[in-house]
């Protein structure tokens, strides 16, 4: 143990390992976080090539309150470090028999075209709307910042749970009271923004679109990396201390109390850990020697982890202005496709893909009058599909590519100045991610909440983890919720001496 009690690391710098970081830092905490990679973000790192900046994950930002509150936990407010721009329509959602729907936050022009597709599903669609509320009031308000460190805690949560009939998927929940196909996945799909299957996830996660259309869908001036920047840039003004390039080899322990971590080579002493790392990673490979390190990970291995992603980044030297900053490209399956992605055993043939505009809120993200781009397709994980991604990634690219410029982007070849991408092996390899999967646990009933990583170790005391792993789950939002979650409990060890 070290003399001073108010100490703490944080390993790992994604939203949740920041967030956790700036809430113990202005609670008084010294904190430093370790980070592996040269830059701070995790999953929202940022790839500048010829004038093209790139977001490499998140773009779709919710619940700007949850992010502000970090800031007004010391007196400052967000603006000084972030701004936000209002995103519209929310998504564009398009199939490939020409359908498209401007998911909106504007009532009447939602309504309007629900009524155009299938006029009995607007009373439906009323329904859902109102269903969706009250589960974010319950699911999300009232509990995505609770450690669920026990069973009584889960069994609390119960009578809600069984009310909002939380053991439906959400595509069952949302065809309860919608009919039309097109519509159900329009109000369906965003499950698997977080990582979960619409038809085996709990309906609670239906909550994704009252969370929407009440905090609405922002993006920071300068990309996310931007409001990342602007997360490290409070947490360094409060004294916290952050080290990149710097992965945390080993997590220290003397009986069941972690006495620092190893980096390399060197040893820190610590009070409190807290990994922002993958679960399994942790347990595994960080807590390697200890009891608890072996136990833990066979079980955490056991469960069900979120499918992976191939990510194209592209810049074109010409902006596509007709593209909304969000499209959901359907493809001709959904259930089906969608089964492969999560069981696998092959890569399928066709593909549902979001594509991601930037430059159509913010152009600087790319030289004048070009565009900065990235199109993505759930792919199965690593585990559940035996797939050579060093030959079969630069084809796939490819397809989707050509699947790109056929439907959506004419003269995308021509135009194309710079293209990367990144698969299940770069999960797994550049961010520690166990079978290379994009959202860590499968967001199910029976891994969630209670049955989800603990905040807090069952056995260490002063062992913490945060991060999509943990409860609430994946997702800015849900991952800022554990860092409040987790940060509660340091808070309180550190003032119990
Ligand atoms: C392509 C993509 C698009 C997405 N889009 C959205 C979206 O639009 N909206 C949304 O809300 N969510 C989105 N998500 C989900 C969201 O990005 C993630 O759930 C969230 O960012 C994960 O944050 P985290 O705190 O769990 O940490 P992570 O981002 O996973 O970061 C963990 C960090 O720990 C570091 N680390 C690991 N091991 C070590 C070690 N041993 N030592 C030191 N450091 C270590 C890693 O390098 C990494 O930086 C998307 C995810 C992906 C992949």
């Amino acid at each position: 143990m070290t003399a001073n009690p108010k100490q703490a690391v944080v390993i790992g710098a994604g939203f949740g390992g920041l967030a956790l970081a700036i809430r113990l830092q202005s609670a008084g905490i010294q904190t430093t976080v370790f980070e592996k990679r040269d830059k701070p973000g995790g999953r929202a790192y940022v790839y500048e090539d010829q004038g093209f900046t790139f977001d490499a994950g998140p773009t779709v930002i919710t619940d700007p309150d949850c992010l502000r509150e970090l800031w007004s936990l010391s007196g400052q407010k967000m603006e000084q470090d972030v701004e936000l721009l209002p995103v519209s329509p929310f998504y564009r959602l398009a199939w490939e028999d020409g359908y498209s729907f401007d998911y909106a936050d504007d009532q009447a022009a939602l309504d309007k075209q629900i009524a155009a597709k299938s006029p009995a599903d607007l009373e439906g669609y009323r329904r859902f709307l109102a269903y969706s509320r009250e589960v974010y009031q319950e699911g999300y308000v009232k509990l995505g910042t609770v450690p669920f460190l026990s069973l009584r805690s889960m069994m609390a949560a119960g009578p809600q749970l069984a009310r909002l009939q939380a053991w439906r998927s959400v595509y069952s929940m949302v065809a309860k009271f919608i009919q039309d196909e097109q519509l159900r996945q329009a109000f369906s799909f965003h499950s698997l923004l977080v990582g979960g299957n619409p038809f085996a996830t709990s309906s609670i996660y239906t909550l994704i679109h009252a969370l929407e259309r009440t905090g609405g869908v922002w993006f920071p001036r300068g990309g996310t990396g931007a409001l990342i920047k602007g997360m490290v840039a409070l947490f360094e003004r409060l004294g916290g201390r952050l080290f990149l390039s710097t992965p945390v080899e080993n997590i220290a322990s003397e009986g069941d109390r972690i006495t620092g971590v190893r980096a390399k080579g060197d040893f820190f002493p610590t009070d409190m850990v807290a990994s922002n790392g993958d679960v399994v990673h942790t347990y595994r490979d960080l807590l390697k020697g200890h009891a608890r390190g072996a136990k833990q990970s066979r079980r955490l291995a056991a469960k069900r982890h979120s499918m992976s992603l191939f990510v194209i980044y592209f810049g074109l030297n010409r902006l596509h202005t007709d593209l909304a900053h969000h499209t959901v490209c359907f493809g001709p399956r959904y259930k089906e496709l969608i089964g492969e992605i999560f069981k696998g055993p092959e890569l399928a043939q066709d593909f549902s893909l979001y594509l991601h505009s930037p430059c159509i809120t913010d152009p600087t993200l790319a030289p004048p009058g070009q565009g900065a781009y990235y199109v993505l397709a759930p792919v199965p994980h690593l585990g559940s599909a035996d797939i050579d991604w060093e030959h079969q990634g630069p084809l796939y690219r490819d397809r989707i590519l050509d699947y790109l410029e056929a439907r959506y982007m004419p003269g995308l070849r021509s135009e194309l100045v710079t293209v990367r991408h990144f698969g299940p092996n770069d999960f797994r390899d550049e961010l520690n991610a166990h079978l290379g999967s994009a959202f860590s646990l499968e967001p199910i009933l029976t891994q969630s909440a209670w049955f989800r990583t603990h905040n807090r170790d069952d056995v260490i005391s002063n062992l913490y983890v945060v991060g999509a792993g943990t409860h609430p789950g994946a997702g800015v939002p849900g991952v800022v919720g554990s860092a409040k979650a987790t940060a509660g409990l340091m808070i309180e060890q550190a003032r119990a001496g």
